[in-house]
């Protein structure tokens, strides 16, 4: 049975906050499987039935930010904080590269240590060593000029979730030196300067309505990212929000489907957060419409260090154990996992 609503969604390619209601409070089942199965369509008609996945490193657990859900935020006394040498670095790329990835994210905290100068020495490094590869960034705020000589230096993406469209929400989320407006005129720099950007918001995060989120909506149909990284959120311990309730797995898979339909051609993981509350999250991610998974090539000595929430999964992996499992779960639900840079598709 086709769903009207959901049909109207994915003709217009926009979505009221009346339909938002409707879907995320609906216990209609067949309408919420009608809503994944149009969102999974629309992707497989784009990417057909394969899944791109990605190589991530967490190059530093130190952060300078105090981010109040986050487990690595700078107040966080009990947090282990580790960084990866260049050489380090170069090895989880290698190790990637044989396991056939062909992008590599390095994520971190917001850490001085990783300057524009070494930033650009490791980002050219790598691009010399993989011409064929994507090299992603995740690595926060930064200058425009930063962000300019990274591009310049190699690098291709940056992953910079918005974490939310509503100004007062994201003064809710985090301490007063931070701001909205700065993370919205680096989403929109990374832009300009020819990135592949994603941005991306928590599910359920405190503080957070219908109506926030009909705005982060709004937000990814005008500022068309070409990703876009949710999960739910998981309250990491010892945080201002460590009693706060964690998101729910059902509505990110809504909003999974949503966002494809309102924004088909968009590069959308099923994150680990996903599969640290499900053991099938991932799964159950791209077959609401999801088609990217980000396995882990960070060294495992340090894998459970890199704790933004708690948890997290495939922290005593080694990289191929984390390769052969997604390629095993993906296989399982009917897709491939490609060799492949797997950019964006217009
Ligand atoms: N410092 C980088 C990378 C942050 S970690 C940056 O600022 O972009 C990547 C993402 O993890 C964050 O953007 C946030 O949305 C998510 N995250 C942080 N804490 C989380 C938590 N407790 N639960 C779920 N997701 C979380």
């Amino acid at each position: 049975m086709e769903s009207s609503v959901v049909s109207e969604i994915r003709r217009n390619g926009d979505i009221t906050l009346g339909q938002l209601r409707q879907l995320l409070a609906s216990d209609d089942e067949a309408l919420v499987k009608n809503l994944f199965e149009q969102a999974r369509e629309v992707a497989d008609g784009i990417y057909g039935k394969r899944v791109f996945i990605r190589g991530l490193i967490e190059i530093s657990s130190h952060c300078k930010n105090d981010c109040l859900y986050c487990g690595l935020r700078r107040s966080q006394k009990g947090a282990v904080r580790y960084r990866l040498t260049d050489e380090q670095i170069l090895d989880c790329c290698e190790k990637g590269y044989r396991l056939g990835f062909r992008t590599f994210v390095m994520q971190g905290g917001e850490d001085a240590w990783f300057d524009d100068e070494r930033m650009v020495r490791i980002v050219s490094e790598v691009r010399h060593r993989y011409p064929d590869c994507a090299i992603t960034l995740s690595l926060g705020e930064r200058s425009d000029e930063s962000y300019q000589r990274l591009f310049d230096a190699g690098a291709n993406r940056y992953l910079l979730r918005h974490e939310t469209a509503d100004k007062e929400h994201y003064e809710k989320l985090h301490p007063s030196d931070m701001s909205f407006d700065n993370r919205m005129h680096c989403l929109e720099t990374l832009k300009t300067i020819g990135y592949q950007v994603g941005c991306g918001f928590m599910v359920g995060s405190p503080f957070q309505t219908v109506e926030t989120i009909f705005k982060d909506l709004q937000f990814i149909r005008t500022f068309k990212p070409h990703m876009v990284g949710i999960g739910p959120f998981i309250p990491a311990h010892d945080t201002p929000f460590a009693d706060q309730p964690q998101g729910s797995v059902e509505t990110t898979l809504r909003l999974l489907s949503i966002i494809r339909l309102i924004h088909p051609h968009v590069l959308l993981p099923a994150t680990t957060a996903l599969g640290t509350l499900h053991p099938l999250g991932r799964e159950r991610g791209i077959m609401a419409g999801a088609n990217v998974v980000m396995p882990n090539l960070s060294p495992t000595e340090h894998r459970k260090d890199y704790a933004i929430y708690d948890n997290k999964i495939c922290t005593g992996d080694e990289a191929a154990e984390c390769r052969n499992c997604t390629e095993y779960r993906m296989r399982a639900i009917g897709y491939e996992t490609v060799v492949d840079r797997g950019d964006y598709r217009s």
